[in-house]
């Protein structure tokens, strides 16, 4: 299935993807367990083809033995070397599945194939092959395919960016025509919000694609943002659950009526941004897009923007950036208007970014006054608001911010089963 709308490249069939993290295969007691799990999958009846992570650790590693020469993981040799967890696990797999009969075969990338483009360290798919899994499936054998890893057209060897197994294992599941995609991990499923920061956060039954989206790109790190991506846009049901347990997890599906009656669905905290002011620019046509083309130029990526007028024509300008790129914005603007006398330029890495997210606010009004209310009650100042059409985004305090997430969760009654109205 080619994902840029050329061509379906093979047939489909009626399976599971299994997609197995780090730590459920960071020992060989665990690639054992699952060897056994997948195992039992096949006994019931079911074509099974598996992706797998790195053993947990071994991207650090090989990304630690990298730094000595080099910190850009866009380079062609990073992602040769940081491919190479995959390619360990995948083929341990195949042996422990074979070591208890079941037939097995690992696959890398450029073997299934997966063809991305060629930015490294960060490269998309462009187009799966599903022909050899589904040959395999056809000889009842079981497909091991390395996550994370794909292969540009000149057939060097890409990844996908941190987490971008998922979004292998959706892609695979999206060219299959499978009826789900398993993403077991370390976690039971996708919770209402971090369990660690507030324990009374619950396991979320069923989610809409659109608040899963929004919960990843907010700061929810269970799914790569891009499978989730790859699912609404294929139809995939995505089955996020505990290697650990038996028990079900987290169905990320399509939306339905009895979603858009929960206003919020979920509660995030994000720590990687930062504040940067520019004031004392000219209110002139051009001064916002002198201010955003020249962080354009540099690759950074804004994500909030407030434009505020001060005295005499003089306008205030407040955004936010990632953290690693706040002093590089910076430089760049002392540069672009270090001849303006009035500008003046403040930065503050030590923000936080608080989100609700919820299906729910399409219908419902309401809501960001409900989370003023919270917030105030509690003494946090809130610094700047965004809003999409399901999620209200503040910048507080960093130090505010596990509160922030505490007093939200609980006062929109997450720590209580959803009533749905
Ligand atoms: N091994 C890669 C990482 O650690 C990809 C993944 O686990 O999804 O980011
Ligand atoms: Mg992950």
């Amino acid at each position: 299935m080619s994902f840029d709308g050329f061509c379906v490249i093979a047939g489909s069939n009626v399976l599971l993807v299994q997609k197995f993290g780090g730590t459920s295969v960071g020992s060989i007691e665990r690639i054992k367990g699952v060897a056994q799990r997948v195992a039992a999958s096949v006994k019931d009846g079911n074509n099974i083809v598996v992706v797998v992570s790195a053993m947990s650790g071994e991207t650090n590693r090989l990304l630690e033995l990298c730094g000595h020469f080099t910190e850009d993981n866009r380079d062609r040799e990073v992602d040769a070397i940081v491919s190479t967890g995959e390619e360990v696990s995948s083929a341990l797999l195949a042996l422990a599945l074979k070591d208890i009969g079941v037939s097995a075969k690992s696959y890398r990338a450029h073997q299934v194939k997966i063809l991305t483009d060629d930015k490294h360290g960060q490269a998309r798919i462009k187009s799966v092959e599903t022909q050899k899994l589904l040959d395999a499936i056809q000889n009842d054998q079981v497909a091991v395919v390395t996550g994370f890893q794909g292969v540009d057209s000149e057939n060097n060897v890409t990844t996908l960016g941190r987490g971008g197994s998922d979004t292998t294992a959706v892609a695979l599941a999206a060219g299959l025509s499978a009826d789900a995609c398993e993403i077991y991990t370390d976690v039971q499923g996708v919770f209402t919000t971090d369990p660690n920061v507030v324990p009374s956060a619950r396991k979320i039954d069923r989610i809409s694609y659109e608040e899963m989206l929004d919960l990843s790109s907010l700061g929810a790190k269970v799914l790569q943002l891009r499978s989730v991506e790859f699912g609404m846009k294929y139809n995939v049901p995505i089955h996020v659950r505990s290697s650990f347990e038996s028990a079900p997890g987290t169905w990320v599906v399509k939306a339905d009526k009895k979603m858009e009656s929960v206003k919020v669905s979920g509660v995030t905290m994000a720590k990687n941004e930062a504040r940067v002011t520019v004031s004392g620019l000219p209110e002139q046509n051009d001064t916002m897009s002198k201010i955003f083309g020249s962080l354009t130029d540099e690759g950074i990526v804004v994500d909030m923007i407030l434009k505020t007028e001060s005295s005499g024509g003089l306008i205030d300008v407040t955004f936010t950036v990632p953290r690693q790129d706040m002093e590089r914005s910076r430089l760049r603007l002392a540069k672009e208007f270090g001849g303006t006398s009035s500008f003046k330029i403040s930065s503050n890495d030590k923000i936080a970014k608080v989100s609700v997210v919820g299906l729910g606010m399409r219908s419902h009004y309401g809501v960001a006054n409900t989370m003023f209310s919270i917030l105030s009650k509690e003494g946090i100042k809130v610094d700047f608001v965004t809003t999409s059409e399901i999620n209200i985004s503040v910048v507080i305090d960093e130090k505010y911010g596990e509160l922030a997430l505490r007093s939200l969760h609980d006062g929109f009654g997450l720590h209580e089963n959803p009533d749905f109205e």
